[in-house]
């Protein structure tokens, strides 16, 4: 699959779960054309991943697959423009390991 169709994917995995609807607690801007993807932890986070996950897992991954893992559904939340930043959560140490957890957890299952 190309990269933009995989994308493509992503995001109506994603909007779907999140009911095509903004998900900052007051906001309902809905549609397609009107929301993002809100990344929870940062895009440009890849060496962080890699050093977490040989840490953490002692697994030692690509730059490419830790660019997946940014992508994967679990660090991903519908949001409009306005509230595309409410989310980012790159900065709290204790909900990226939450996070990079839940991904690694259901990768194995
Ligand atoms: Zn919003």
């Amino acid at each position: 699959m190309n990269k933009s169709l995989k994308i493509n994917e992503t995001r109506k995995e994603v909007y779907s779960r999140d009911d095509y609807t903004c998900q900052h607690p007051d906001c309902d801007v809905m549609g397609w054309d009107n929301l993002q993807l809100a990344h929870s932890i940062r895009q440009g986070q890849e060496v962080f991943i890699q050093a977490f996950w040989l840490q953490e897992f002692d697994e030692c991954i690509s730059k490419k697959r830790a660019t997946e893992i940014l992508n994967s559904p679990e660090n991903l939340t519908t949001a409009c423009s306005k509230h595309n930043s409410y989310f980012d959560c790159t900065f709290r140490p204790e909900d990226v390991k939450r996070i990079l957890r839940r991904i690694h957890e259901n990768k194995n299952t």
